[in-house]
Order: structure tokens, then C-alpha cells, then sequence
């Protein structure tokens, strides 16, 4: 058995007991470290006091509203991969508990299989906690946990290839990155297809950040690939 420490902590704020027994009983079978709450009072205060690595959380709650739960549990816990599991197929609640911060969601029934690749594939694909969470270019912010860009304290809203790429380039800032690079990261490995979708998404996240004050300049690198370099004030 690894050192218990070292395993992800995944608490599990469910009111169905059925439900959060069985996710309890799964996780640690899987080896995780989990622990369920039936209340959000008592999720929140069990996620803060063993800063809780991941979150599973059920949207509708007895005690708590689950979407102002999802805001409380990202500001307070920058780095948390947070999950939340919805009885509501209702889009308006997931499109409400992901601006919240939330990283997924899972509609209810879900496949337990699908439920442990998902949390898997997040925290493989987390950047190291803490020391990368913020990126700061100019008035430019890149929050990589919470997946949240704003300039000058405006919220930067992106599509999902717009984000990925913009950070990939943001964690190179003023380094050049190949067209190769940048497909194999920011879609997919084996891509083999034509690469007119990287220069269509450079084109809407330039106009994206474009007429703002102090914000980075992509950089076309012919030939090459592209280069994000910081607004003049931050050049050294
Ligand atoms: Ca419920």
C-alpha cells in the first residue's frame, strides 16, 4: 500500500445515501482516499479542513444551493479538480455550475467506469498545483485551474480550443511553439488532418484580444509556429 498521504483525496458531497456509499466504496476500491458527505455544510467544511485534491458534487443539495457551493469550493480551494454530478439534464444547471468554476459534470446516471476515467484524465492532465495555477501577463490573467482568463479584471470568455491554446502559449510566453507542437497539445496526438483549424482559432483568440490595453500579441513565426509575446511593459 502507497503512503495514504500521497493518494488524491476525493470528497463526495452527495444527499442520496445509496449514491454516496456506493461512490465512497468505488473510489477507495480504486485507489483513491474518499470521503462522503450527505450535506453540503458538512462537504464544504470537509473539503477545507483536508484540502480536498477533487470534488464530486451533487448539484442539488438539502442544505446548501449547489451552484454558490461550486463558487465557495473554487475560490476557496484554487486547485481542486471539481466534478458535479446532476440529477438535471437541465443545460441552464450545468452551464450555471461550470461558470461557478466547476471543471466537469456528469448527468445522472452515470457509469462509474466513465465517472473514474474522467477523474483519472483530469488529474493526469492537471498542471502542478500552486506553483502554475496563475499565469500574469500584463493585464492578462490565465487562472489554469479553474480554466478562467480575465483582462484588467474582466472575465476573458473563450471556447474550450480558444482557452487550451491560449494557455499552451501562455505557459511558453515568448517562446516559439511549432504548428506540430501546438496541434499535438491542443488537439490531438495523432492529428493528421490539415492544420487550418490552429490558424482560424489564432485568428478569433487575436481578435479576442485584440483593442484591449495591456494584453500579450501572438506572433506568427512563417514557417514555423506561433509565439505569445508579453504587452511592452512586462519586456525585460
Ligand atoms: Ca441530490
Amino acid at each position: 500500500m502507497s503512503n495514504a498521504v500521497d493518494r488524491p483525496l476525493v470528497v463526495v458531497v452527495e444527499d442520496d445515501d445509496t449514491i454516496g456509499r456506493l461512490l465512497e466504496r468505488a473510489l477507495r476500491s480504486n485507489g483513491y482516499r474518499a470521503q462522503w458527505y450527505p450535506t453540503g455544510t458538512a462537504g464544504l467544511a470537509g473539503a477545507r479542513r483536508d484540502r480536498a485534491d477533487v470534488v464530486l458534487l451533487d448539484l442539488g443539495l438539502p442544505d446548501l444551493d449547489g451552484t454558490e457551493l461550486a463558487r465557495r469550493l473554487r475560490s476557496e480551494l484554487p486547485d481542486l479538480l471539481l466534478v458535479i454530478l446532476t440529477a438535471r439534464s437541465d443545460e441552464i444547471d450545468i452551464v450555471s455550475g461550470l461558470d461557478a468554476g466547476a471543471d466537469d459534470y456528469l448527468v445522472k446516471p452515470f457509469s462509474l467506469t466513465v465517472l473514474l476515467a474522467r477523474i483519472r484524465a483530469h488529474l493526469r492532465r492537471s498542471p502542478t498545483p500552486a506553483t502554475t495555477g496563475m499565469i500574469a501577463l500584463g493585464d492578462l490573467t490565465i487562472d489554469t485551474a479553474a480554466r478562467r482568463c480575465t483582462i484588467a479584471g474582466d472575465d476573458l470568455i473563450l471556447r474550450t480550443k480558444e482557452y487550451e491554446l491560449l494557455e499552451t502559449l501562455a505557459l511558453n510566453a515568448g517562446s516559439a511553439i511549432s504548428r506540430d507542437d501546438l496541434m499535438a497539445k491542443v488537439w490531438d496526438i495523432n492529428w493528421f488532418g490539415s492544420t487550418k483549424t490552429l490558424d482560424v482559432t489564432i485568428a478569433s483568440l487575436r481578435h479576442r484580444l485584440s483593442s484591449r490595453a495591456a494584453v500579450p500579441t501572438i506572433t506568427t513565426l512563417r514557417g514555423h509556429g506561433y509565439r505569445l509575446d508579453p504587452p511592452d511593459q512586462e519586456a525585460c
